[in-house]
């Protein structure tokens, strides 16, 4: 895949592949992981694919308060408010998907040595 390759997420986002979606807005989009880390683990994707990690979208504070905001609102819809907010910075840190995400895990199996 190329840099100009629109990344997984972009294609879940034009519906070009399929996903569990649990939430939509104008800016975002908010997915199951396909491979659960947690009783509950979410991904909760702004929409637009121009920032690679979070230290990027911090150039953008309102997009990355409105991810703060669903991943809360998530937390109380599918569990039970309480939730741990991950974002995977840089392929040694794990992260595979460089369109900024962040993993909403939650629930009774997060185990401290499994984060996502
Ligand atoms: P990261 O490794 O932090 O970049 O996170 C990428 C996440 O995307 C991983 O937890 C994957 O399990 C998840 N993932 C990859 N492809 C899909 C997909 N098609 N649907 C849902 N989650 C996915």
């Amino acid at each position: 895949m190329t840099a100009e390759s629109p990344s997984i997420f972009s294609r879940i986002i034009d519906r070009e592949l399929p996903a569990d979606i649990v939430a939509e807005t104008d800016d975002l989009i908010a997915i199951r992981d396909i491979n659960p880390q947690a009783e509950l683990h979410l991904l909760v994707i702004p929409k637009t694919g121009a920032y690679r990690d979070v230290t990027e979208l911090a150039d953008d504070p309102e997009l990355l308060a409105k991810v703060v905001r669903l991943a809360a609102d998530l937390a109380k819809q599918y569990a039970d408010g309480q939730f741990r907010l991950v974002f995977n910075t840089g392929a040694e840190a794990g992260q595979s998907v460089f369109h900024v995400h962040a993993h909403v895990l939650a629930g009774a199996t997060l185990d401290e040595g499994r984060l996502a």
